[in-house]
């Protein structure tokens, strides 16, 4: 199927040319602060209307987990919510729920014929996570996502919104 590019760039998720861009969540699904706040900002209420018929359904969104809405007014076609842990000192399972993140939003964007999809630094801000160990989780779901899939999603951003995570990012993916 050939091979899938990963890029780092630094940057606000929601200006990305994407077909899908990553929301870092939290369960309610009845958006928040940070990355979430600037997606439901971007992209208008026709987000939140699907995150309310979703959470209607299923009543919410486990840790790990991922659902996919529309993008809304973003130039995304679509958003793909996922809840990452709250860090409370890596005894409580949080790198594997980490990494079900990442392999959960790639699976679902792969079900949705998605091409191309950007990541925010999941769980890195108001949710604790360390940031040099979050990274670490992520290029690591989805190198091997890669490699255990024959995938057709061609393009993966790790979109870095500060300089300290784009440093990061850029390390551990040169070479
Ligand atoms: P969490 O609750 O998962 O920690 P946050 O939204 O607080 O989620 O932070 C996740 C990451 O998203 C942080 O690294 C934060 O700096 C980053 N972020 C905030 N706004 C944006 C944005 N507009 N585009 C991309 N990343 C963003």
């Amino acid at each position: 199927m050939g091979k899938t590019t990963i890029e780092v760039q630094q940057g606000d998720i929601t200006k990305v040319q994407v077909d899908a861009v990553v929301n870092a969540a939290n369960s309610s699904l009845l958006g928040g602060g940070g990355v979430d706040g600037a997606i439901h900002r971007a992209g208008g209420p026709a987000i939140l209307e699907e995150c309310k018929l979703i959470r209607a359904r299923q009543g919410g969104c486990p840790t790990g987990e991922a659902v996919i809405t529309t993008g809304g007014n973003l130039p995304a076609r679509y958003v793909i919510h996922t809840v990452g842990p709250v860090w409370s000192g890596g005894g409580k399972g949080e790198p594997e729920l980490l990494a079900n993140c990442y392999r959960n939003s790639l699976r679902l964007a792969e079900e949705n014929g998605v091409k191309s999809i950007a990541f925010p630094n999941i769980s890195t801000g108001v949710y604790g996570y360390p940031k040099d160990k979050a990274a670490k989780v992520a290029v690591d779901a989805v190198q091997s996502y890669m490699q255990e899939h024959e995938t057709s999603i061609k393009r993966v951003v790790f979109v870095c919104f500060d300089e300290e995570n784009l440093t990061l990012y850029e390390g551990l993916l040169k070479g």
